[in-house]
């Protein structure tokens, strides 16, 4: 690992042995030196980094707890509200909007002792799967910036690998932090669906989103899941369950466990990428696991049932942005006049699409044959993965069908860009955790990541199998 990990950091300054001040710079310095041709942030915070840096530092000279995430630069997706500092979706309609509160997950992670070192960019209001769709410019993949990092928390996920923060933090609706953490070679977490507070995260899909982690391994994955999982009253899909240890099966290796292959995969992923998912299988059987085939037919229809359910959610989560309760406003002669231009000129192409797709599947005479249709096949996936479940304790899929591709090879085509997220979609209808993880590389070098599920609360499980895959990885073993 090229950079510091998040665990050494906070281990380090909490033993006094390292100062939050020079760790701080030390990211601050990286950012610019290199943001400019990467593009991973819409907003750095110096000065505030600085200065709660400073507080850290002044707690371990007191001899107070600064917490567990002492002194660790982490990196914010600019859909997750900052109390006073902007967050825009990426978008012109959220123009220097600044959220009168902090969400759950941004004050757990400052009372932690973490600090945020800047708002990262991400496809407008996370509908995309390359950073394309800001309308700020795109963010470049810091492995090769002639490619995209993935989508839509392409910041967070570029942020990390770039060494601007030790863990960025995204949202996953459909697959935004398992795709870009495999596109850039990095862990991406999404948890189970309301194991982290939604409080305070601008809804897309509001019963899809959930926040999670990017970061350098799985033992700071598991460090941050700490962190920002648990129950919040703020929060009405909140679990209201305690949270378990998610280090304790990390070095436990995988002997005994069942892991699933999934035969009526969808197909699409290319070669390198159902190669490095192949010998992920040799290395887990390798570790004493066994492997087993199960099905899940109503995976294929994933993607379909997603483009309506989602859609539907953001037409009507978003119907606030009307120019009256925040950001741009574009004046006209009467108020229907008004919305209709503020909303022209604020939402783009891809926002827009969105808006009316979901708005027609809601539609009186549409909605049982789409949207109803569309629920109907989330509950055959919820029922096909309690099945695979019960004979598989995970299931090991591709994250992403390729490797990170050129700038503007998908733009043209909506349907190509959406096919990127044809093996995260389904835990997110199911509301089940997944993970990507690096797993070797594949075509030009480039990173490739295996997707991890389980059922829901299966965190643990499910970071124990990555934990064994990158040991195996990193052995060479070979992956
Ligand atoms: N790429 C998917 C979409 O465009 C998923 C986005 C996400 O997970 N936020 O909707």
């Amino acid at each position: 690992m090229p950079f510091a990990s998040a665990s050494s950091i906070a281990a380090g300054v909490r033993a006094g042995e390292l100062r939050a001040t020079d760790v701080v710079d030390e990211h601050l310095a990286r950012i610019a030196d290199r943001d400019a041709e990467v593009h991973a942030f819409n907003l750095v915070v110096a000065d505030e980094a600085r200065a709660q840096a400073a507080a850290v530092d002044e707690a371990v000279a007191a001899g107070r707890d600064p917490g567990p995430l002492a002194g660790v630069p982490i990196a914010l997706k600019d859909n997750m509200c900052t109390r006073g500092i902007p967050t825009t979706c990426s978008s012109k309609i959220l123009d220097d909007w600044r959220p009168p509160y902090d969400g759950t997950a941004v004050s757990v992670l400052r009372a932690a002792g973490a600090i945020a070192v800047g708002k990262t960019n991400l496809d407008e209001f996370a509908m995309g799967s390359s950073t394309e769709n800001s309308a700020f410019g795109p963010t470049r993949n810091p492995l090769d910036t002639s490619r995209v990092p993935g989508g839509s928390s392409g910041g967070s996920a570029a942020a990390v690998a770039a060494g601007f923060a030790a863990i960025g933090f995204g949202s996953d609706t459909g697959g935004s932090i398992r795709q870009p953490a495999a596109l850039c070679g990095v862990v991406g977490v999404k948890p189970t669906y309301g194991r982290v507070s939604r409080y305070g995260l601008i809804a897309f899909a509001s019963s899809l989103d959930q926040i999670g982690p990017f970061t350098h391994s799985v033992a700071d994955a598991a460090l941050a899941l700490q962190v920002v999982c648990g129950h919040d009253p703020l929060d009405s899909t909140s679990i209201p369950e305690p949270v378990p240890d998610y280090t304790a099966l990390l070095d436990r290796g995988v002997e005994g466990l069942r892991v699933g292959r999934i035969t009526d995969l969808p197909e699409g992923a290319d070669d390198d990428v159902v190669e490095r998912t192949e010998q992920a299988f040799d290395a887990l059987a390798a570790g004493g696991a066994t492997i087993v085939d199960v099905e899940v037919p109503a995976f294929t229809y994933g993607l379909t049932a997603y483009y309506l359910i989602a859609p539907a959610e953001a037409s009507s989560n978003l119907a606030r942005y009307d120019g009256v309760r925040y950001g741009m406003r574009v004046d006209a002669p009467d108020t229907n006049a008004m919305y209709t231009a503020t909303r022209t000129a604020g939402f783009g192409d891809e926002v827009k699409r969105r808006i009316m797709l979901g708005t027609y599947a809601l539609s009186a005479g549409y909605y049982d044959a789409y949207y109803g249709k569309a629920l109907k096949i989330r509950r055959l996936m919820a029922d096909d993965f309690a099945r695979a479940y019960e004979r598989a304790d995970v299931l090991v899929t591709p994250a992403s069908p390729s490797v990170a591709f050129p700038f503007g090879s998908k733009t043209a085509d909506p349907i190509a860009m959406y096919l990127c997220d044809t093996y995260t979609i389904p835990a997110n209808l199911t509301g089940d955790p997944g993970l990507s993880v690096p797993f070797g590389t594949g075509a030009d070098d480039l990173p490739v990541g295996v997707q991890v599920l389980a059922p829901a609360l299966g965190e643990p499980v499910m970071l124990q199998v990555a934990a064994e895959l990158e040991r195996r990885a990193a052995a060479g073993g070979e992956p």
